[in-house]
């Protein structure tokens, strides 16, 4: 089913990458500005990850020794140092996640450039090692975010969702490795359920959404691709939900041949099969069109005269 299949390191079947978004309260901030102390209940859901979700998953992922990849916008990890220094002591990776989870779409390009070396500065001054991954809030990367990770030397990205295995972006300027995510591998439709972010929908049972993460994994396994999810510590990290990824990591354990990374192990693997000739990623060349596309530029409002 893939074409042009990877090959994962000593011949495993597929890879498995646990990635969770830290995003504490950082949202209800940059959402309720002022307002903001008047959302207490939603301030302490959100509070939930940092403060029991993550402690909870390194001390499940650390006894299943399976490694965890957490992105973290510069803002949690300034306002929750502790819940930090357990990330970093725990060997997961960090990966840079914005810095008060601002949308890049909804700011200036200057203020998405400050926003991206000021969370890479916050982030390096926990782990003491400059972030080789991002992960854009709300997978909101602008016309400029590419342009920007190629500036800052960044290994890899991983927001997008083209494509089933890694490949490769190309500003035209350098290349950054894309991680692509899958709609199934998201844990916020198939629980959050709280009227301040509008979301009304009836939450799944965990050992629903189970099933469904487990439906991603066998074809990965089957077919050689690779399984990888965007939790939150605050959505996944509630008890029975906690216990039903336990479930599937034990499930997956039970398979020969599964390759359990962090996602910079993942980007790592690809440059060096690419050095050796012995894989090639697809190339992604972007931006993808001449923009405004020519078929719609006689479309657009005129600009006054
Ligand atoms: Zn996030």
């Amino acid at each position: 089913m893939i074409r042009n299949p990877i090959p994962w390191p000593n011949g495993a079947k597929c890879a498995v990458a646990f990635t969770f978004d830290v995003d504490a309260d950082s949202t209800c901030h940059i959402n309720w500005l002022d307002q903001v102390d008047d959302h207490v209940a939603s301030v302490s859901l959100m509070r939930y990850g940092p403060e029991i979700g993550v402690p909870r998953l390194i001390d499940m992922f650390a006894a299943a020794d399976v490694p965890l990849t957490f992105f973290v916008p510069g803002w949690v990890a300034e306002n929750y140092p502790e819940t930090m220094r357990m990330m970093v002591e725990s060997g997961a990776e960090i990966g840079h996640h914005g810095y008060l989870h601002d949308d890049p779409n909804k700011q200036s390009p200057e203020a998405e450039r400050e926003t991206m070396k000021r969370g890479l500065e916050i982030l390096e001054s926990f782990t003491g090692k400059k972030p080789v991954g991002y992960r854009s809030p709300t997978h909101a990367n602008s016309r400029h975010t590419l342009d920007l990770l190629v500036e800052h030397g960044f290994l890899y990205e991983s927001s997008l969702l083209g494509d089933d295995i890694p490949y490769e972006m190309d500003n035209g300027k350098g290349r950054v490795i894309e991680i692509p995510c899958a709609h199934g591998l998201d844990d916020w439709p198939n629980y959050m359920v709280w009227r301040d972010f509008n979301y009304f929908q009836s939450p799944k049972a965990p050992s629903d959404a189970y099933r469904l993460y487990k439906d991603e994994f066998d074809a990965a396994y089957r077919y050689g691709g690779m399984w990888m999810s965007v939790w939150h510590p605050l959505v996944s990290g509630r008890l029975a939900r906690a216990h039903w990824i336990g479930e599937l990591v034990e499930y997956m354990k039970g398979h020969e041949g599964v390759w359990f990374c962090t996602l910079e192990e993942i980007a790592t693997h690809v440059r060096a099969l690419q050095a050796s000739g012995e894989w090639t990623p697809r190339i992604d060349k972007q931006p993808w069109y001449e923009m405004p596309h020519p078929a719609i530029r006689d479309r657009l409002p005129k600009a006054a005269e």
